[in-house]
């Protein structure tokens, strides 16, 4: 039986879901990827049956050779696409906006020329849960809220 993913923007006014068949993650190095995302590195899903969108998202020409899909709403980047890509549906989808990221690992790196090699291995640096820092949990409390996950 096929596996299926889901993933939505933060608001979740955007929700998409594809076939895994193919499905592989990776890490995009490039600076378009680095300004489109924030991040030092953009995480990326490559779904090779496309995705289809249960609700559509805004599309940000980033390049003469590429779009970009987000949510209007919240600004969640939602992924990536080549103009000339294998189908309209073909699409990368980013890999946080995912329900279930943690069945992704990632199997490459791209867009090396870009790379910043210190935020590549960070597993020596002290860790600290969300909901055991006080300034965090004092914040969510006064909301009414426990720290989500
Ligand atoms: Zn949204
Ligand atoms: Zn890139």
């Amino acid at each position: 039986m096929t596996e299926s993913y889901t993933g939505a923007c933060q608001c979740g006014r955007v929700r998409y879901h594809f076939n895994a068949d193919g499905a592989q993650a990776y890490l995009c190095h490039c600076r378009k990827c680095q300004r489109a995302t924030g991040g030092f590195a953009a995480a990326l899903v490559t779904v090779p049956g496309g995705v289809v969108w249960e609700s559509q998202p805004a599309w940000y020409q980033s390049s003469p050779i590429a779009r970009r899909p987000f949510c209007p709403d919240c600004g969640t980047p939602l992924g990536f696409a080549y103009d000339d890509g294998a189908s309209e549906s073909a699409v990368d989808v980013s890999y946080g906006s995912l329900d279930e990221p943690e069945r992704f690992a990632p199997t490459a790196h791209f867009g090396t020329e870009s790379i910043h090699e210190c935020w590549i291995d960070t597993s020596a640096l002290p860790r600290q849960r969300s909901d055991a820092t006080q300034s965090v949990t004092r914040r969510w409390a006064a909301a009414g809220l426990e720290v989500p996950e």
